[in-house]
């Protein structure tokens, strides 16, 4: 293979190379952020469930007030028995003692009631927070592992580099300019390997005589049909 194409082709590896490596630490992030965004959730609904809690316990100390005052309503109504004159005032008396009986048992019910939806809630909060702890043990391993990937990223970024720039002491600078030229439009794919006859940049079939020259790898061939430089790339070899 012509020296000049040779190099160009690991240049261009280099560069897509550099260019995994950011999408690569981000993709490393966003395992971490999952975790983060569901610990949140869950310290949103923590913070919910606090607040239901808060409310019924106002509504049972509402009940409760309200039920101190029925039993002292009807500690006045068995008091007043033996003011009754007559018949009339006994059953109007009678009556009332009825429905304030009816009162008290209604809020103890409703005292019942409120407690029971109170263990409820406290069992979700339990649940909750046991689930917070869990999720917050996971972030912390996540965290470790995602931070030794991306250190390892970053090593491998800089041996990267370090290839790239003594690959480019020693380049020759026309056809460097002349790939960068390509590189400004084609991004990673200025240089693209030919396969079943077609550029692998544009997808693109070339003609026979241009295949004949990619084969033989003496120049530096470019797609007729986008103006990337090809090469004819190893079988064995998965770009
Ligand atoms: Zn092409």
């Amino acid at each position: 293979m012509n020296k000049y194409l040779e190099e160009l082709v690991k240049l261009s590896k280099f560069d897509t190379k550099i260019s995994m490596f950011e999408p690569q630490i981000e993709n490393e992030k966003a395992k971490l952020a999952t975790f983060v965004e569901t610990a949140e959730a869950i310290k949103t609904s923590i913070n919910d469930i606090y607040v239901q809690i808060d409310d019924v316990k106002s509504k049972r100390t509402k009940n409760n007030i309200h039920l101190a005052e029925l039993k002292t309503k009807l500690d006045d109504i068995s008091k007043k028995h033996n003011e009754v004159q007559n018949e009339k005032e006994l059953k109007a008396l009678q009556l009332e003692e009825e429905i304030t009986k009816e009162q008290i048992s209604f809020a103890n019910e409703e005292i019942i009631r409120l407690d029971e939806i109170t263990e409820e809630k406290e069992s979700q909060l339990k649940e909750a927070k046991e689930k917070l702890t869990e999720e917050e043990e996971s972030i912390k391993e996540i965290q470790t592992a995602v931070d030794e990937k991306i250190e390892q990223i970053n090593q491998e970024r800089n041996s990267v580099y370090q290839e790239r720039s003594e690959l480019l002491e020693k380049f020759d600078n026309k056809i460097l300019t002349f790939y960068e030229k390509i590189k400004r439009w084609a991004k990673d794919t200025a240089v693209v390997p030919v396969k079943k006859q077609a550029c692998y940049g544009c997808f693109m079939k070339i003609n026979d005589k241009t295949y004949a020259e990619v084969i033989k790898s003496e120049e530096i061939v470019n797609c007729p049909h986008c103006g990337r430089i090809l090469y004819k790339e190893d079988e064995t070899e998965e770009a």
